[in-house]
């Protein structure tokens, strides 16, 4: 099967493109149609050589998702469900913010860290997203902002949609590299956040890379054994790896981590983990900041969205330590646009008509 060109950096392209008995500068030429004037034939690729161009062409796909659904809310945020090359189906989300456009991309089919809170843990992974399906994903929301004409680019990245990325680090890199390049899209390291539930050793790396992407850890919980009980990942890097792996990550790269944390009602909400967690956080605040995050009640989960009073009593604990926090605002709760709702309840619906097709076969 054809790869999709847009899985490749800057870097692997030219390697690629001198491989092949061409010569360097046609990388940049490439690049440029592809995401400068973001072209979707590589015929259109006007002052490319035709020799390249059949090379490319046999080679390279300039896209291997098909868009299945498109959503909009009417706060402008935009759902798009997508379909890959094997049938599977993943979910991308466009929301609008005043200070730029941002897309929330998924990094795997299915998750398999398993939160009991997540629609995405329900379903198991399949696979991991290669990094071309990463990137088609911001592709294919810049190409329908292009479409609409309003000259629009997608100015933020959220790596939050379903899947682990640090369970995908090489793809989740290639496709950071991709979308920072400076020759292309250009999205500002600093306009990119990935959040990880928690992979420690990952977190060593990536502190490590010399990148400024922003880091965001699903916290959740102020100690073990209420962690556990809803993130099954605290048993294999349980607080006091994670606590050591997040110093390491600030000290390394003096870069303010956001901590996010789920509201469930009656489970983690209460004023005394408001304290545990500024606490577990006092001598890092400087580099602090809390996501206080309303839960998105999901079918079949045991979980409630806490009160009002009880996300304010929450915050102003935290802010009376000295912890700066915020409650996040809500995109596209009329589109099922939180963490694989909708790609869920489409796979529910395409379960329940198959299972009517057996019925009346
Ligand atoms: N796997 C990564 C990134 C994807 S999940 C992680 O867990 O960090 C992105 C964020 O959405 C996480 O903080 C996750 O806990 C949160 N989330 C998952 N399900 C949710 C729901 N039903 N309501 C609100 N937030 C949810
Ligand atoms: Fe996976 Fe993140 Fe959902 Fe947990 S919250 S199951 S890590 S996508």
């Amino acid at each position: 099967m054809k790869q999709s060109i847009y899985g490749l950096t800057f870097e692997q392209l030219t390697d690629w493109i001198m491989e092949h008995g061409e010569k360097k500068f046609r990388a940049k030429q490439v690049w440029d149609w592809l995401y400068q004037k973001r072209v979707t034939d590589f015929s259109q690729m006007k002052n490319v050589n035709e020799s390249l161009i059949n090379l490319l062409e046999s080679h390279f796909t300039l896209g291997t998702l098909t868009e299945e659904i498109k959503q909009e809310s009417q706060d402008g945020t935009i759902k798009f469900l997508f379909k890959l090359a094997d049938g599977n189906v993943i979910e991308t989300v466009l929301m609008r913010f005043n200070y730029g456009l941002s897309v929330c991309v998924t990094t795997q089919v299915g998750c398999n860290i398993g939160c009991s809170f997540c629609a995405s843990g329900i379903l198991s992974k399949s696979r991991d997203l290669t990094s071309g399906e990463i990137v088609e994903q911001i592709m294919q929301v810049q190409h329908h902002l292009d479409n609409q004409g309003k000259d629009e680019r997608v100015s933020h990245i959220v790596v939050m949609g379903i899947g682990e990325p640090f369970d995908n680090y090489d793809n989740l890199m290639d496709f950071l590299r991709v979308v920072n390049d400076q020759k292309g899209l250009s999205i500002g390291a600093r306009h990119i956040t990935v959040s990880t539930s928690g992979i420690a050793p990952k977190m060593y790396d990536f502190a490590d890379e010399g990148i400024q992407v922003n880091l965001a850890l699903s916290i959740h919980a102020p100690n073990n054994d209420l962690r556990s009980k809803i993130m099954k990942i605290n048993k294999a890097y349980p607080l006091e790896k994670l606590m050591p792996a997040i110093d390491y990550y600030l000290e390394k790269t003096n870069r303010r981590i956001t901590f996010e944390y789920i509201l469930l009602k009656d489970v983690n909400d209460h004023k005394e983990e408001a304290e545990q967690l500024a606490n577990l956080l006092k001598d890092k605040r400087h580099l602090s900041y809390v996501n206080l995050i309303p839960y998105n009640p999901v079918a079949d989960h045991p979980y409630d969205r806490s009160e009002k009073e009880a996300i304010l009593t929450f915050y102003q604990t935290l802010m009376d330590r000295g912890i700066k926090c915020g409650v996040r605002t809500e995109h596209g709760t009329d589109i099922d646009a939180a963490c694989g709702q909708l790609r869920s309840k489409q796979i529910e619906k395409e379960k329940a008509r198959k299972k009517k097709k057996l019925q009346n076969s």
